[in-house]
C-alpha cells in the first residue's frame, strides 16, 4: 500500500503548491490567467477552487475530454 499512500501524499503536495501559487499570484494583485486560453478567470471560480489554473471554460472542455 505503500505506493498508493505515496500517491496520495503527492497529490496533497501539487495541491498545496496549486494554492501557494495562486496566493502568490494574489498577493502580486495580478489577475488570475487561465493558462489554456489565456483568458481571464473568474473570481467567482478562485474563490471555490483558488488553486484553478483555468477558467470555467477550458476546464469543461478538459473534464469532458475524461
Ligand atoms: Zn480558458
Amino acid at each position: 500500500e505503500w505506493s498508493r499512500l505515496e500517491g496520495l501524499r503527492q497529490n496533497r503536495i501539487d495541491q498545496l503548491a496549486a494554492i501557494d501559487a495562486a496566493a502568490e499570484r494574489l498577493a502580486d494583485g495580478s489577475d488570475a490567467v487561465c493558462t489554456v486560453c489565456g483568458g481571464p478567470i473568474a473570481p467567482e471560480r478562485l474563490e471555490v477552487r483558488p488553486e484553478a489554473t483555468t477558467c470555467i471554460d477550458c476546464a469543461q472542455q478538459q473534464s469532458s475530454l475524461g
